[in-house]
């Protein structure tokens, strides 16, 4: 059994509100929301960073991306804005090492971020 808490997720060890699933990723709500809209979307893989992806995920990063507009869309909020974050490493608040791209959006955002 791994000890990495997304992976527990994607095997479905451990429960999580899925919003969408495709081959490669699966987007699940943010349990600690920290706005209107927070939705995760996390490779099936587990990447520990951004620091750790290969030429052979560019694939799988621009599906996650392009999943992340369509979630933004399902939840009319592509017009008014959203933002997409990868946290890298513990300096830039990563808690979770395994690699998510935050979509968070229903609020202003402010800039730059803390
Ligand atoms: P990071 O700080 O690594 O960029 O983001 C990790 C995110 O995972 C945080 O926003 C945190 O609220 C979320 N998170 C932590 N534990 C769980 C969990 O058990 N379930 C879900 N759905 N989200 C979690
Ligand atoms: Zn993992």
């Amino acid at each position: 059994m791994t000890d990495c808490l997304f992976c527990r997720i994607i095997a479905g060890e451990i429960e999580a509100k899925t919003v969408e699933e495709e081959a490669g990723w699966v987007a699940f709500r943010d349990v600690n929301p920290q706005a209107p809209v927070h939705v995760l979307i996390v490779p099936r893989e587990h990447i520990a960073t951004t620091n750790d992806l290969e030429e052979r995920h560019e694939g799988l990063l621009g599906g996650m991306v392009r999943g992340a507009a369509r979630i933004a869309a399902a939840h009319d909020i592509d017009m008014e804005g959203y933002r997409l974050v990868l946290n890298t490493n513990r300096g830039a608040g990563q808690s979770v090492f395994h690699l998510h791209l935050h979509l968070l959006g229903g609020r202003p955002m402010l800039w730059p971020p803390g």
